[in-house]
């Protein structure tokens, strides 16, 4: 199948075939024809599928041979809104607009928190066709008049899982209320807990169900190995990985943001160009990490969860959990971030005695053993240290978590927004603390 087949117009064809994409991936072959159709849908699909074409590229097409609905006004205010749970996401979203639709004549722009205001309201001011936004700071616009939505023929809610996670659904409600009734909905969730089908239920009619991973599946084509190590070893053995392997672009995992900074410096003095990227980080920082990155100059990207959340960095080939997330679905979504759209990613977990609890946990939900494999100068069995978590990891994590001890309270602390399912949020605490 080729995007021809899928009813889209010549820009936007073009504007695929210059990303280099030959085929549309399953998510896109699915639901494009239903989006230029112009039902509601919701896509059960996750990060990597290409999910962002997916409902960008019928977007474009809709809007640009849309005509105003009769009544609307006719002055350019936002036909399409994206909503995103993240800044990173936002952004990434946004330039997939821009980049898919440059052949049309067609204006977006993207608002996010942690930014000046104004330039945005500028923005607003001058018209925009597309608005990709996360729901804080969309809302603080919506409060100062400085955007109107009463011209939405297209609701898009991207990782509306993650939404909810965050705490937005209060946002989420009070943004619906600003919208036309009339319109086309998407939501798009890797996973499809009661919280999404009740707001599935409230937004979307009649809607196509479309999926196309299943629930929790690590991405296929992810080679995934564990490395046991003793804590103490866990960098002169990540930096050692890094050299012999020759590994050019290597996303890291740290628990902590304290963690991630303190690893970022080590492994500049071990002469491996680094940067930590965390919710501490001020937006320009965070962006700045990000390109340095992508272009090379930045060999290693250490990161918290939260961080990378939207990080689409194409085709990147390793990633390494410098320390095994506390949430084992986290460990779905870290690993997501290679093998994307198809290319081959291998993961490699730096696992401690300690950490054997955790990755019982994550083994369980992937209904797999991980394979194991020992770096020389490294050997350790895990059977010759006591398993302080014995008789069930999972359970041993989450009276770790009730005690509001290790991770957990650093999760806490992680104020961009780490989402910790286990955990009721004090939603409405949550949602100003991780506004976009
Ligand atoms: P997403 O799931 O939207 O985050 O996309 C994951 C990655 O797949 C991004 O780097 C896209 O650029 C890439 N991608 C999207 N569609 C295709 C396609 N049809 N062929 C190859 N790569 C794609």
């Amino acid at each position: 199948m080729s995007f021809n087949d899928l009813g889209l117009c010549a820009e936007l064809t073009r504007a695929v075939t210059a990303k280099g994409y030959t085929q549309p991936t399953q998510i896109q072959a699915k639901a494009i024809p239903v989006i230029l159709s112009g039902r509601d849908l919701m896509g059960g699909s996750q990060t990597g599928t290409g999910k962002t074409a997916a409902f960008t590229l019928p977007m474009l097409q809709r809007l640009s041979k849309g005509q105003p609905v009769p009544g609307r006004k006719t002055r350019r205010i936002p036909r399409a809104l994206i909503l995103t749970p993240t800044r990173e996401l936002a952004a990434q979203v946004g330039d997939s607009v821009r980049n898919y639709g440059k052949g049309l004549k067609l204006y977006s722009t993207v608002i996010f928190g942690g930014v000046g205001i104004n330039p945005q309201i500028d923005q607003l001011r001058k018209g925009v066709d597309i608005l990709v936004a996360t729901p804080g700071r969309l809302l603080d616009h919506a409060n100062q008049g400085t955007v109107d939505l009463s011209g939405i023929d297209i609701l898009i809610l991207d990782e509306a899982d993650r939404m909810l996670d965050m705490g937005f659904i209060h946002d989420i409600r009070r943004v619906l209320k600003l919208l036309p009734s009339k319109r086309q909905n998407l939501l798009f969730s890797a996973t499809y807990s009661n919280e999404i089908k009740d707001l599935a239920d409230g937004i979307l009619h009649k809607p196509e169900l479309i999926e196309v991973a299943r629930r929790n599946t690590a991405a296929e084509k992810v080679t995934q190995v564990v490395h046991p190590v003793a804590k103490s070893d866990k960098r002169k053995m990540l930096s050692r990985l890094i050299h012999e392997r020759e590994w050019n672009q290597v996303l890291v995992f740290t628990r902590t943001k304290h963690g991630a900074n303190r690893l970022s410096k080590q492994l500049e003095t071990d002469g491996i160009t680094s940067m930590a990227i965390h919710g501490n980080k001020s937006q320009s920082a965070r962006t700045n990490a990000l390109a340095g990155f992508k272009t090379g100059k930045v060999r290693v990207l250490v990161a918290t969860d939260v961080a990378s959340r939207g990080i689409d960095i194409s085709c990147l080939p390793y990633v390494v959990n410098f320390e095994l997330p506390n949430v084992p679905e986290d460990y779905v979504h870290r690993i997501g971030r290679t093998g994307r759209a198809g290319e081959e990613g291998s993961a490699h977990s730096l696992v401690s005695s300690d950490e054997r609890g955790l990755l019982r946990d994550i083994e369980r939900l992937l209904k797999k053993e991980i394979p194991t494999e020992k770096i020389e100068g490294f050997e350790m069995n895990f059977q010759d240290v006591p398993d302080k978590n014995q008789g069930g990891g999972r359970r041993g994590n989450r009276g770790q978590r009730q005690r509001g001890g290790g991770g957990g309270q650093n999760r806490r602390n992680d104020r961009s927004g780490a989402p910790n399912k286990r955990r009721r949020p004090n939603r409405r605490r949550q949602a100003t603390a991780s506004r976009g």
